[in-house]
């Protein structure tokens, strides 16, 4: 079974009205990058590389770079093939584009290797501790209109009210656009709204050094958080290390991490409690695969960031059948030693739209698809509508 074609797929949906920001990007439009791999005896494997950064140059790396090297040779063992990709470019591509590129392709490779099989990628990772995960909403980001604390204050109660309506029993919301005191009142609000029993997770996107990080987890702690995301700025290990050791909330980060030797650095200098590679990001599920058995090593939480289409969730699904609990225990309890799966709960047409199926949130549980691959199916009349051309 020979790689026949690798076609990438640039998709692009404005939010128009809906658009929101993080404490680090406005959030005009969904974007992804898509790759289809075909193989010569017909079937058809997707992929998905990076997050929200542009989408072209991880489209280039692969049309110009990797591509070539992959069209004519053995579709069969994603692993072996993203070694050598990676050694092929380690010298000029250890983080960033290039590892976004090997994670869309790798991606694309099991999804190929599990329908030639017969079974979801899952299986082919050594099986399943769970057929569905625990779901947590994302969502209380800023919205993009003049700022009107008393009226954000009223607005993000009736948000947060409105995940734990629809089944969601843990909410994640953003801080770091604003003053500490600003933020921490909308912290109280959304606090207020949904009662002592909802786990909240707060997620800085890295608006902080490490001294006011501090001072934010300290007031966090006050709010019975359950862990606080991406305190610092990824490189600098040593904030998230004084972060962890001056506050007792869990300390969460990874998403902005490549590869396990970048996890490893992060696990060596004892920075974070959950992990959060990205299977877009950090080299795709071989790579992943690498990272969540270092965490283990470490006792360390893995929970991937999820962004992105539905290839990505359905992506992070299939690996998140796949991690034991951390510790084990007779009992496991979500967050404490179960994972948990990201449902960002913004407009996003990529991932509501695309597939075939549809992801159905039950009990605040996402199901993990359990068709061949993936197990899941790319509606290609709802790609060419979202598709930039190239
Ligand atoms: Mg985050």
């Amino acid at each position: 079974m020979l790689i026949a074609t690798i076609e990438t797929f640039i998709l692009r949906v404005p939010l128009g009205g809906k658009t929101f920001y993080s404490s680090q990007a406005k959030f005009p439009e969904r974007n992804s990058l898509l790759v289809k791999i075909t193989t010569d005896t017909g079937l058809v494997g997707w992929g998905e590389g990076g997050q929200y950064g542009p989408p072209e140059p991880v489209a280039s790396c692969i049309n110009h770079v990797l591509a070539p090297l992959l069209i004519g040779t053995e579709a069969g063992g994603p692993v072996v093939i993203s070694e050598r990709l990676y050694s092929f470019s380690r010298d000029f591509g250890q983080k960033g584009t290039y590892i976004e590129a090997i994670s869309a392709i790798d991606i694309a490779l099991w999804d190929i290797w599990g329908k030639a099989l017969g079974q979801p990628v899952h299986m082919l990772m050594g099986g399943a501790f769970r057929t569905s995960v625990h779901a947590y909403a994302t969502g209380c980001y800023y919205p993009d209109r003049p700022w009107d604390q008393e009226q954000i204050i009223a607005d993000i109660e009736v948000e947060a009210a409105s995940y734990v309506s629809s089944g969601f029993d843990i909410l994640k919301m953003k801080v770091g656009l604003l003053s500490v005191e600003q933020d921490m009142e909308r912290v109280a609000a959304v606090r207020r709204s949904i009662g002592p029993d909802i786990r909240l997770l707060v997620d800085c996107n890295h608006a902080y050094n490490a001294v006011t990080a501090i001072r934010i987890g300290r007031e966090l702690e006050k709010f019975g958080v359950h862990w606080i995301e991406e305190p610092v700025v990824p490189e600098d290990r040593a904030g998230y290390r004084r972060v962890r050791d001056a506050i007792t909330i869990p300390v969460a980060g990874g998403e902005a991490e490549f590869t396990r030797y970048g996890f490893r650095d992060l696990f060596v200098e004892g920075c974070v409690d959950v992990a959060q590679p990205d299977l877009c990001v950090c080299g795709g599920i071989s790579e992943w695969i690498k990272i969540q058995t270092l965490a283990s090593s470490f006792g360390v939480l893995v929970v991937p960031h999820v962004w992105g289409s539905g290839v990505a969730l359905a992506a992070a699904l299939q690996a998140l059948a796949t991690i034991p609990p951390l510790p084990h225990t007779a009992n496991p309890i979500v967050l404490q030693n179960e994972p948990i799966v990201e449902f960002d709960r913004k407009h996003n047409p990529l991932r509501d739209d695309l597939l075939v199926e549809n992801f159905v949130l039950e009990n605040g549980f996402l199901q993990v698809p359990q068709g061949p691959g993936l197990g899941i199916t790319v509606d290609e009349t709802v790609l060419r509508k979202y598709l930039i051309p190239a």
